[in-house]
Protein backbone atom coordinates (compact mmCIF):
# COMPACT_ATOMS: atom_id res chain seq x y z
CA UNK A 1 0.00 0.00 0.00
CA UNK A 2 1.47 3.35 -0.79
CA UNK A 3 1.85 5.79 1.66
CA UNK A 4 0.55 9.08 0.57
CA UNK A 5 0.39 13.04 2.36
CA UNK A 6 -2.84 13.88 1.57
CA UNK A 7 -3.75 17.46 1.72
CA UNK A 8 -7.30 18.84 2.37
CA UNK A 9 -8.31 22.37 1.70
CA UNK A 10 -11.25 24.39 1.13
CA UNK A 11 -12.52 27.73 2.24
CA UNK A 12 -13.57 28.53 5.78
CA UNK A 13 -16.34 27.33 6.91
CA UNK A 14 -16.77 24.47 4.39
CA UNK A 15 -16.32 21.76 6.94
CA UNK A 16 -13.32 19.99 6.38
CA UNK A 17 -12.61 19.76 10.10
CA UNK A 18 -15.14 17.26 10.60
CA UNK A 19 -14.45 15.95 7.38
CA UNK A 20 -11.05 15.04 8.47
CA UNK A 21 -11.73 13.95 12.04
CA UNK A 22 -14.21 11.51 10.14
CA UNK A 23 -11.57 9.89 8.56
CA UNK A 24 -9.05 9.89 11.50
CA UNK A 25 -11.77 8.52 14.02
CA UNK A 26 -12.83 6.12 11.61
CA UNK A 27 -9.45 4.65 10.34
CA UNK A 28 -6.39 4.85 12.99
CA UNK A 29 -4.12 3.66 10.20
CA UNK A 30 -4.10 7.92 8.75
CA UNK A 31 -1.67 9.94 10.95
CA UNK A 32 -3.13 13.73 11.50
CA UNK A 33 -0.59 16.04 11.18
CA UNK A 34 -0.11 18.21 13.83
CA UNK A 35 0.95 22.04 13.59
CA UNK A 36 3.04 24.26 15.51
CA UNK A 37 1.73 27.52 16.70
CA UNK A 38 2.37 30.51 19.04
CA UNK A 39 -0.75 30.90 20.07
CA UNK A 40 -1.64 30.41 23.71
CA UNK A 41 -3.58 27.12 23.89
CA UNK A 42 -7.52 27.42 24.39
CA UNK A 43 -8.84 25.51 27.43
CA UNK A 44 -8.87 21.84 26.72
CA UNK A 45 -6.22 22.05 24.59
CA UNK A 46 -3.73 19.85 25.18
CA UNK A 47 0.22 20.14 23.46
CA UNK A 48 0.84 17.69 21.06
CA UNK A 49 -3.03 17.13 20.01
CA UNK A 50 -4.93 20.08 19.07
CA UNK A 51 -0.92 21.65 18.59
CA UNK A 52 2.54 21.73 19.28
CA UNK A 53 2.33 24.98 21.57
CA UNK A 54 6.10 26.94 21.39
CA UNK A 55 6.70 30.41 22.32
CA UNK A 56 7.75 33.01 18.96
CA UNK A 57 11.65 31.88 19.91
CA UNK A 58 11.46 28.59 18.91
CA UNK A 59 9.16 29.02 16.22
CA UNK A 60 11.55 31.01 14.33
CA UNK A 61 14.23 29.00 15.24
CA UNK A 62 13.00 25.79 13.85
CA UNK A 63 11.90 27.96 10.77
CA UNK A 64 15.53 29.19 10.31
CA UNK A 65 16.79 25.45 10.36
CA UNK A 66 13.93 24.60 7.80
CA UNK A 67 11.78 22.83 10.27
CA UNK A 68 8.65 23.83 8.34
CA UNK A 69 6.90 22.45 5.03
CA UNK A 70 5.27 25.71 5.14
CA UNK A 71 3.79 28.49 7.62
CA UNK A 72 1.95 31.47 7.88
CA UNK A 73 0.53 34.07 9.86
CA UNK A 74 -2.90 34.34 11.31
CA UNK A 75 -4.14 36.55 13.46
CA UNK A 76 -0.72 37.62 14.91
CA UNK A 77 0.31 34.29 15.51
CA UNK A 78 2.79 31.76 13.80
CA UNK A 79 1.48 28.25 12.47
CA UNK A 80 3.58 25.85 10.29
CA UNK A 81 3.36 22.59 9.35
CA UNK A 82 6.48 20.43 10.94
CA UNK A 83 9.02 19.03 8.29
CA UNK A 84 9.77 16.21 10.18
CA UNK A 85 6.36 15.20 12.04
CA UNK A 86 4.73 14.71 8.83
CA UNK A 87 7.86 12.72 7.24
CA UNK A 88 8.77 10.80 10.06
CA UNK A 89 4.66 9.55 10.42
CA UNK A 90 4.93 8.95 6.60
CA UNK A 91 7.60 6.15 7.50
CA UNK A 92 4.85 4.11 9.08
CA UNK A 93 1.30 5.20 7.31
CA UNK A 94 -0.30 8.40 5.13
CA UNK A 95 -0.45 11.64 6.76
CA UNK A 96 -3.60 13.43 6.21
CA UNK A 97 -3.06 17.52 6.44
CA UNK A 98 -5.90 20.39 6.62
CA UNK A 99 -4.73 23.31 5.88
CA UNK A 100 -5.94 26.38 3.76
CA UNK A 101 -5.44 27.03 -0.51
CA UNK A 102 -2.22 28.57 -0.05
CA UNK A 103 -0.10 26.55 2.44
CA UNK A 104 -1.32 23.32 0.74
CA UNK A 105 0.17 24.46 -2.44
CA UNK A 106 3.53 25.47 -0.91
CA UNK A 107 3.48 21.67 1.23
CA UNK A 108 2.84 19.92 -2.22
CA UNK A 109 5.78 21.25 -3.90
CA UNK A 110 7.95 21.02 -0.67
CA UNK A 111 6.93 17.69 -0.39
CA UNK A 112 7.07 16.86 -4.49
CA UNK A 113 11.18 17.84 -4.14
CA UNK A 114 11.44 15.00 -1.41
CA UNK A 115 9.39 12.53 -3.87
CA UNK A 116 6.85 11.69 -1.14
CA UNK A 117 3.27 11.61 -3.10
CA UNK A 118 0.82 13.89 -2.04
CA UNK A 119 -2.77 14.17 -3.37
CA UNK A 120 -4.69 17.59 -2.87
CA UNK A 121 -8.50 17.35 -1.96
CA UNK A 122 -10.39 21.28 -2.40
CA UNK A 123 -13.58 20.38 -0.06
CA UNK A 124 -16.31 23.15 -1.90
CA UNK A 125 -19.66 24.17 -0.77
CA UNK A 126 -22.25 23.32 -3.52
CA UNK A 127 -22.93 26.88 -3.38
CA UNK A 128 -21.49 30.24 -2.53
CA UNK A 129 -24.60 31.05 -0.76
CA UNK A 130 -24.93 27.86 1.22
CA UNK A 131 -21.44 28.88 2.76
CA UNK A 132 -22.27 32.15 3.48
CA UNK A 133 -25.66 30.90 5.52
CA UNK A 134 -23.65 28.43 7.22
CA UNK A 135 -21.13 31.17 8.19
CA UNK A 136 -23.84 33.96 9.51
CA UNK A 137 -25.00 30.85 11.66
CA UNK A 138 -21.68 31.02 13.49
CA UNK A 139 -21.92 34.68 14.33
CA UNK A 140 -22.03 38.49 13.47
CA UNK A 141 -19.51 39.61 10.87
CA UNK A 142 -19.48 43.03 9.61
CA UNK A 143 -20.11 43.89 6.26
CA UNK A 144 -16.56 44.85 5.62
CA UNK A 145 -15.67 41.18 7.05
CA UNK A 146 -18.32 39.19 5.02
CA UNK A 147 -17.38 41.06 1.90
CA UNK A 148 -13.22 40.33 2.50
CA UNK A 149 -13.94 36.15 3.11
CA UNK A 150 -15.61 36.36 -0.16
CA UNK A 151 -13.05 37.53 -1.95
CA UNK A 152 -10.85 35.00 -0.13
CA UNK A 153 -13.03 32.11 -0.77
CA UNK A 154 -13.57 33.05 -4.90
CA UNK A 155 -9.70 33.30 -4.83
CA UNK A 156 -9.54 29.77 -2.93
CA UNK A 157 -12.01 28.16 -5.45
CA UNK A 158 -10.39 29.45 -8.10
CA UNK A 159 -7.22 27.63 -7.42
CA UNK A 160 -9.56 23.93 -7.29
CA UNK A 161 -7.99 23.14 -10.97
CA UNK A 162 -4.21 23.12 -9.71
CA UNK A 163 -6.12 19.91 -7.00
CA UNK A 164 -6.30 16.98 -7.50
CA UNK A 165 -9.54 16.03 -6.71
CA UNK A 166 -13.07 18.59 -6.02
CA UNK A 167 -15.69 17.21 -3.40
CA UNK A 168 -18.77 19.31 -2.81
CA UNK A 169 -19.88 18.89 0.94
CA UNK A 170 -23.54 19.35 0.18
CA UNK A 171 -24.34 16.18 2.96
CA UNK A 172 -22.21 15.10 4.50
CA UNK A 173 -22.18 11.63 4.69
CA UNK A 174 -21.58 11.55 0.86
CA UNK A 175 -18.93 13.78 1.17
CA UNK A 176 -17.38 11.59 3.83
CA UNK A 177 -17.75 8.34 1.93
CA UNK A 178 -16.27 10.47 -1.13
CA UNK A 179 -13.24 11.18 0.72
CA UNK A 180 -12.76 7.52 1.86
CA UNK A 181 -12.57 6.19 -0.87
CA UNK A 182 -10.60 8.67 -2.82
CA UNK A 183 -8.02 7.77 0.14
CA UNK A 184 -8.40 3.91 -0.47
CA UNK A 185 -7.97 4.60 -4.37
CA UNK A 186 -4.61 6.36 -4.24
CA UNK A 187 -2.97 3.92 -1.25
CA UNK A 188 -4.28 1.32 -3.65
CA UNK A 189 -2.34 2.48 -7.09
CA UNK A 190 0.69 0.68 -7.80
P1 LIG B 1 -6.89 28.58 15.23
O1 LIG B 1 -5.99 29.46 16.04
O2 LIG B 1 -8.31 29.08 15.25
O3 LIG B 1 -6.78 27.12 15.64
O4 LIG B 1 -6.41 28.67 13.71
C1 LIG B 1 -6.29 29.90 13.08
C2 LIG B 1 -5.95 29.69 11.62
O5 LIG B 1 -4.66 29.07 11.48
C3 LIG B 1 -6.92 28.80 10.86
O6 LIG B 1 -7.28 29.46 9.67
C4 LIG B 1 -6.12 27.55 10.58
O7 LIG B 1 -6.54 26.90 9.37
C5 LIG B 1 -4.73 28.12 10.43
N1 LIG B 1 -3.68 27.10 10.61
C6 LIG B 1 -3.62 26.11 11.54
N2 LIG B 1 -2.51 25.36 11.40
C7 LIG B 1 -1.84 25.88 10.33
C8 LIG B 1 -0.60 25.53 9.67
O8 LIG B 1 0.11 24.59 10.01
N3 LIG B 1 -0.25 26.32 8.62
C9 LIG B 1 -1.00 27.38 8.19
N4 LIG B 1 -0.57 28.06 7.14
N5 LIG B 1 -2.16 27.72 8.78
C10 LIG B 1 -2.58 26.99 9.83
Amino acid sequence: MRKILFVVSGPSGVGKGTLVKGIVDSDPTIALSVSYTTRPPRKGERHGVEYFFVSREEFVQLEEENGFLEYDEHFGNLYGTPRKYVFDHMKRSSVILEIDVVGGLKVKEEVRKAGVPVILIMIVPPTLDSLEERILHRGAETPEQLRSRRERVNFELEKSDVYDYVIVNDDFDTALSQLKSIIETEQNKE
